[in-house]
This record gives C-alpha cells, structure tokens and sequence, in this order.
C-alpha cells in the first residue's frame, strides 16, 4: 500500500511536471506573413545564417513615421521592401523581422536567413526592424512587447543562442540607427552587451 502511493505520488508529480514543461517555454509570437504582408518573391533565395542559433540580435528603427495599424505597418513593410530591392538592389527586404507600433511581427527574410542589415553582422544576426524614428522618443509598448515575445520565441525554439547578444546598429557600422532613445532604453534590457 505504501508503495503503490508512492509510485502514484511519483507518476502524478511526472505528469504535472511534463505540462508544466511547455508552459515555460515561450509560446509561439503571431507572425504577419509575408503572404499576409503582400510581399515580392525575393530575386533569390537567401543564404542560410552562417552561425545557428544566431549569437547576435541587431536591433534597427526604420526612420519616417511610426504606424499603429496593421493596414499601414504592411503598407511601410512593402515600401521598405520595394526600397531595399529596387534601390538598394537586395534580393530582398533585408530585416529578418520588422515590428510595428501596432504590436504586429511581420515576417522579413525570417528565421536562420542571412539578412542585409548589419554588416559584417548579417551571417550570424538576426535583424529586427521597429518601424518608426526613434531619435527623441521611444517605440511604445506593444512594439517592444513583440521584439521581446519575438526574442524569446527565438530563443525557446532554437533559432537564437541562450546568451545571445543584443546590439543596437551603431554598435556594428557607422549610423544613427536605432536613434538615441532607443538605443538608450535597449541597453537596460537583458541581453544588451557594450562590445560585440
Ligand atoms: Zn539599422
């Protein structure tokens, strides 16, 4: 009788810790997709990050106008694509994330792709572009409640190192990005580094 409890007792706490498990473990952020975006098939496919889980996050602002709709984030996440592609002469939009003030994800380049965003960071990055100039003000909540949910996912499902560094743009090229403020407020956020 004592050990038939015993073992229940011991089943029972297995159970309870294998639900709790996934519970701990980020749940996945919604992703505007790039179909959902309107986006153009890149002119082609880009590389794959040349170090996974990527140890770095670089962080950008877009400059121009932040937007707080879904409706317009896409419009600008199309705009900044058909820049990159038709002037800058990318294959594709060079962020592997873009986030809105909106709280959206939109999908850029995605997971474990290299970007065009960072050098000599891109193969081993993975860029994330708040929509908005972030000189004099910062990005409000829910655009930064979407880059952490976005980070975490990242890290939960393998796609970003445990003790990934976080870096602001002008931490890897000479530039502005991701303007002052945030650039300051990012650096009292966890995984912020001084050096790369
Ligand atoms: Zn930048």
């Amino acid at each position: 009788m004592f050990v038939a409890t015993s073992t229940s007792a011991v089943f029972i706490a297995a159970a309870y810790l294998t639900l709790l498990i996934p519970e701990t473990a980020a749940t996945a952020p919604t992703i505007i997709s790039r179909a959902q975006w309107g986006a153009r098939a890149p002119k082609h496919q880009a590389a794959n990050l040349a170090r996974k889980p990527a140890p770095y996050v670089v962080l950008h602002h877009s400059t121009g106008n932040g937007c707080v709709t879904q409706a317009i984030c896409q419009l600008k996440v199309r705009e900044f694509q058909n820049y990159h592609m038709n002037s800058k002469k990318w294959s594709d939009v060079g962020y592997n994330f873009i986030v809105g003030e909106d709280g959206n994800i939109y999908e850029g380049r995605g997971w474990g792709k290299q970007g065009a965003h960072s050098k000599p960071f891109n193969n081993k990055s993975i860029g994330i572009c708040i929509i908005g100039d972030y000189t004099n003000r910062t990005p409000n909540s829910a655009a930064v409640q979407a880059v952490d949910s976005l980070i975490a996912y990242g890290v939960s499902s393998g796609e970003i190192k445990n003790d990934y560094k976080l870096l602001g743009h002008r931490q890897t090229w000479q530039t502005n990005c991701p303007g002052n403020s945030l650039y300051t407020m990012m650096q009292s956020w966890p995984h912020w580094a001084a050096a790369a």
